[in-house]
């Protein structure tokens, strides 16, 4: 290949590189990202909630039996004493008896009140469980209508980027290969551009302006020569963009 052609190589390559840095700026600056983040986060804190309520449903189903457990010893106590007391015609023993009815009947009062008392707020447990669970199940919804738009763009995007991959490496297996390392180098190190263009007297990597010298020289010199400022390589011939 002619000088002319790795300054016209050169040029495609810059246009590349500047289209692969757009698109990667796009991907990086994509809002579902930090959408797909924050509905983690919110997902994160919900889990906190929805373990305490669990545990709260769980405390309160473990009163519930206990009360549910005492109730029925109770109830067999109460049919006990009953039936000794129909059956006692001792007044000493039919007294201490009925006392202690009236004990498990009082017993037998408090038990259906807390169980009563226990009941409605388990109920209060559940009513929050299930906010909780809706709100779960909206959020699961978000992260997955979110995750979903960001493969599509995201997935569109970095295929174009793949696909300027793909012509930079077919355009840059046609360069010398030290013009190749320069131009690679001068990529990662200086702002993206690995090479620039002379736009009238001044460079477009660096905009530095030129010395009439320096552009004389320049002109008398090589289609792809160096920018006296930044280093780069410098395309000064006129080429098809
Ligand atoms: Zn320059």
């Amino acid at each position: 290949m002619s000088e002319q052609q790795y300054a016209e190589v050169l040029v495609a390559l810059s246009d590349i590189d500047l289209g692969i840095l757009r698109l990667q700026k796009q991907v990086d600056e994509l809002p579902h990202k930090q959408q797909i983040m924050d509905v983690r986060q919110r997902s994160r804190e919900l889990e906190v909630k929805a373990q305490q309520v669990q545990k709260m449903a769980h405390d309160a189903a473990r009163t519930l039996k206990l009360l549910s457990d005492e109730t029925e010893l109770n109830e067999t106590q109460i049919s006990h004493v009953q039936a000794t007391l129909d059956k006692s015609s001792e007044y000493r023993e039919t007294a201490a008896l009925v006392a202690e009815m009236e004990m498990l009947a009082h017993r037998k009062a408090k038990l259906e009140e807390d169980s009563l008392s226990q009941m409605e707020k388990q109920e209060k447990v559940a009513t929050v469980e299930a906010q909780v669970a809706r709100a779960v199940e909206k959020l699961n919804r978000e992260e997955q209508a979110y995750t979903e738009a960001y493969r599509k763009v995201g997935g569109k995007l970095k295929q174009d980027i793949a696909d300027l991959e793909h012509a930079r490496e077919a355009l840059t297996a046609t360069l010398p290969a030290a013009m190749a390392e320069r131009y690679a180098r001068a990529l990662k190190t200086k702002a993206g551009i690995g090479a620039a263009r002379l736009m009238g007297n001044q460079c477009s990597g660096c905009h530095g302006t030129l010395s009439e010298g320096q552009l004389a020289k320049l002109q008398e010199g090589p289609p792809v020569g160096e920018c006296p400022n930044c280093n780069r390589l410098l395309v000064t011939a006129a080429c098809e963009a």
